[in-house]
């Protein structure tokens, strides 16, 4: 399984669009592995999770043939992780599709109501939305999808997907916080060969709606302690806010010696 993490940043990018602070200006000035946009990768040419403002760009940046994404699962209703205006540009004038009649979006009740108050008018064909249940697997293409649970906001179901193709597994996590008693449990069994961590936090403490490193590692402990991951489960961590204080190279330091890969904006990782 092939991921290509398009964007790592948390929902201010970085540097951060309105930002001066330190390492936003530190940023602005050694670009390259610190220039971050908004969160969001593509797996196996054919898969994509979240649909970020920064999509065209993305779009640019990597030469992508969007129109060839078959599914699309969405995490949460965060503008930083779902931005259906863009989606609507798929439809019939805005875009002349030959290879892909339908993307098919998959995600909770309340990302259906964001997609549906966008998408009212015209030929829906082009795009079709799917409600997810939690703890309720689905099948999209050659993919077993199921979502479990995270911790990030109150008011909605907010989702952590594993994906499995071709007896591979990956774990997509991020703005998740420690992970909730059910998702552990519903986690039981399952066999991750990639996991992908919410590391909003840098090498602060965080637990709830995000995580820091500390809390990284000790969902690594636990994964690896109920034998849901195995010696060649590749971790990763994602989603980085400016807030963190630490720019790219900081990051490897603080996260090489405990087995953990740092992403950058155009990273591909197999697993
Ligand atoms: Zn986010
Ligand atoms: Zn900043
Ligand atoms: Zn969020």
């Amino acid at each position: 399984m092939k991921i290509k993490f398009l964007g790592t940043a948390a929902a201010e990018g970085w540097p951060g669009i309105f930002c001066e602070c330190d390492v936003c200006m530190k940023a602005r000035e050694l670009k390259g592995k610190n220039i971050r946009t908004r969160s969001s990768c593509i797996i196996d040419d054919k898969y994509m999770v979240d649909f970020p403002p920064d999509t065209y760009m993305h779009v640019l940046n990597n030469g992508l043939m969007l129109s060839k994404i078959e599914y699309l699962f969405i995490t949460h209703s965060h503008s930083d992780h779902f931005y259906p205006e863009d989606l609507e540009l798929r439809k019939n004038w805005y875009a002349v599709i030959n290879s892909v009649p339908t993307l098919n979006i998959y995600g909770s009740g309340k990302v259906g109501e964001k997609f549906d108050a966008v998408n009212e008018g015209g030929d829906r064909t082009p795009l079709k939305f799917n409600t997810v249940l939690p703890f309720t697997p689905f099948t999209a293409g050659d993919a077993k999808v199921t979502p479990f649970l995270a911790d990030h906001m109150k008011d909605e179901d907010c989702y952590i997907y594993t994906i499995e193709i071709n007896n591979k597994t990956l774990l997509y996590g991020h703005d998740t916080g420690y992970f909730p008693e059910k998702t552990w449990e519903a986690l039981k069994g399952k066999s991750i060969d990639g996991a992908i961590f919410d590391c909003t936090y840098g090498p602060l403490e965080n637990s709830r709606g995000h995580m820091g490193f500390p809390n990284v590692l000790e969902v690594k402990k636990r994964l690896i302690e109920e034998g849901i991951t195995n010696k060649d489960t590749k971790y990763i961590i994602t989603h980085f806010s400016h807030n963190c204080g630490m720019l790219h190279d900081d990051l490897v330091k603080m996260a090489s010696p405990h087995g953990v890969i740092v992403t950058y904006d155009g990273l591909e990782v197999e697993i």
